[in-house]
C-alpha cells in the first residue's frame, strides 16, 4: 500500500490572491482579502436594502394609483386627465414593518 507524502513545510497562500498568508484560521485569505469582502458584504447588504425599499414603493404606488382610478369608475378620460390624475394621487405612506 502506497502511503501519501506530506511536505514538510508548505508555505500558507491565500485562497484567493495567492499571496502569502498572513492570518490565521478560516476562512484561508489574506488581511487584504478578508477586508475586500467585508467591504463588498457591506455595500452588497446597503444594495439589497435599497433594492427592497424601492421595489415596496412601487408597489405601494401601484396599488394607490389602482384605488385611484377605481374611484373614478366608469369614464371616458383623456391622456392629460389620467396624467393629472396619477400627478395628484395621493402619495403612498411608508409602512413600518418590525422585524420577526
Ligand atoms: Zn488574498
Amino acid at each position: 500500500m502506497e502511503t501519501a507524502t506530506v511536505p514538510a513545510e508548505v508555505s500558507a497562500t491565500c485562497s484567493r490572491c495567492s499571496k502569502e498568508l498572513d492570518t490565521e484560521g478560516s476562512p484561508n485569505w489574506c488581511k487584504a482579502c478578508r477586508a475586500k469582502y467585508q467591504r463588498e458584504y457591506k455595500d452588497l447588504i446597503a444594495r439589497r436594502s435599497s433594492e427592497k425599499a424601492y421595489n415596496a414603493g412601487v408597489e405601494a404606488m401601484r396599488q394607490t394609483l389602482a384605488l385611484e382610478f377605481s374611484r373614478i369608475g366608469k369614464a371616458i378620460l383623456t391622456g392629460r386627465e389620467i396624467a393629472f390624475a396619477i400627478s395628484h394621487a395621493p402619495r403612498p405612506t411608508m409602512q413600518l414593518t418590525t422585524t420577526e
